[in-house]
């Protein structure tokens, strides 16, 4: 017998039919003797419609009420799920973030969680129930709601699976694990059988869309076995899952098959800053980088070049899309202060990255990169590296085929 946290996204609960199909594969795996604690999302849509409600009401919406109102959407499928457990004849409790007492600090709609208390799920399955969980919301010390941001169902669902020390946490989304690469772009892009923490991180943070980065973080931290499965793989009579199926994330040394590299990611979520004539001024990256830090601007990559004037240079960096037009704005209320002649934002970006903890040991694995977007004729414009990752930004015109290009280059096909 296991203790398992199965989290199932919105796809997976979307309408009472798919309410009735998680809970007859839940049923399946309480059927085996196992303990099972379910978190769910909200019905998909149901939290973008809530987000525009209250913008319709107030733009910038106050952000406690803003939680204490998107956090509707997942009690709303707690309940709906207890229920059609009821109706199979198992037995089933739902509980809010706040019902459990999920710790969070105050950060409304993104906030962390500090603790759980684990004793009334505990003392249920013990006395044979399911265990529903909304995910996405806590509680914090003055006993206001709290949001986790955006995707934050699956943090609720390592959280959970490291309270309780379980056996697994199961995330259900509508793909069927992790990717080389999004096989949207790419049709070769295979399954990974497992893949590292570090590297799901990196994956996670680079725009694979799969997990929600903290709660990948979460799981590294607490060592908790994490898989990715599709929630239209069927289990077969006994409950149990196809052999293999989804992706396994865990520690590196559980990996016995070693790669150099593991995934191609693409993201369009950054936007390209350069200040041009920048003073040469020792203090200068100084100013700009201190202003953007105060306003909580996360900078991602920078390059300093040499300006044509004498005693300028050009200095570029990137920041979140949504980061961009308030981070120009902060450049241009201090042009005289700082000291450059122009500034030029671009938006048609992207950054296309490589990820593996083979690169920690091996060689050549940049000029591999280089020469495979050298033979495309794709020119980057910054780069920037971890010990795990190499990343270039590049036009967007030509994002869909450096990706296909290095997933070729590194043989991620054949994995
Ligand atoms: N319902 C929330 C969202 O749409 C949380 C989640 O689905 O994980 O972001
Ligand atoms: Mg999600």
């Amino acid at each position: 017998m296991a203790l398992i946290v199965q989290k199932y996204g919105g796809t997976s609960v979307a309408n009472p039919e798919r309410i009735r199909n998680v809970a007859r594969r839940v049923a399946r795996f309480r059927a085996l003797g196992h303990q099972v604690v379910v978190v769910v999302s909200a019905m998909s849509g149901e939290t973008n419609k809530l987000i525009a409600l209250a913008k319709e009401i107030m733009p910038d919406p106050d952000p406690r009420e803003l939680d204490v109102l998107v956090s509707t959407g997942e009690q709303v499928t707690i309940a709906l799920l207890s229920l059609a457990l009821m109706d199979l004849g198992v037995k089933a409790k739902s509980y809010t973030g706040a019902q459990v007492r999920i710790l969070t600090d105050g950060a409304h709609t993104k906030a962390r969680i500090l603790q759980i208390d684990e004793d009334n799920i505990r003392r249920d399955l013990n006395a044979g129930h399911v265990v529903v969980v909304a995910g996405f919301q806590g509680v914090d010390e003055a006993g206001d709601i709290t949001t986790l941001g955006r995707g934050g169902s699956d943090t609720t669902g390592v959280a959970l699976a490291a309270a309780l020390k379980a056996d697994e946490c199961q995330i259900y989304t509508d793909v069927d694990g992790v990717y080389t690469t999004d096989p949207r772009i790419e049709s070769r892009a295979r399954r990974l059988e497992k893949v590292s923490y570090e590297e799901m991180l990196e994956m996670a943070s680079l725009g694979a869309k799969v997990l929600q980065t903290r709660s990948v973080e979460l799981a590294m931290a607490k060592q908790v076995p994490v898989r990715v499965l599709s929630s239209f793989i069927e289990p077969d009579e006994n409950g149990v899952l196809p052999a293999k199926s989804g992706t396994l994330i865990c520690d590196e040394e559980e990996i016995v098959e070693k790669r150099i590299v593991s995934g191609v990611t693409m993201s369009r979520d950054e936007a390209r800053i350069t200040l041009l004539g920048l003073s040469d001024r020792v203090e200068a990256p100084a100013d700009v980088f201190t202003r953007l830090a105060e306003a909580n601007v996360n900078v991602d990559m920078i390059v300093q070049s040499q300006a044509r004037t004498e005693g300028a240079v050009n200095l570029t960096f990137t920041t979140g899309r949504r980061d961009a037009p308030r981070a120009a704005e902060l450049m241009r209320a201090a042009q005289a202060e700082i000291g450059f002649e122009e500034i030029r934002v671009d938006e048609d970006v992207a950054k296309v990255s490589v990820v593996g903890v083979g690169m920690r040991s091996h060689a050549g694995v940049a000029q591999t990169m280089f020469r495979a977007l050298a033979d495309k004729g794709v020119k980057f414009q910054a780069i920037s590296t971890s010990e795990i990752k190499i990343s270039v930004l590049i036009d967007a015109a030509y994002a869909e085929l450096a990706v296909r290009a290095l997933h070729s280059a590194y043989g991620l096909e054949a994995v």
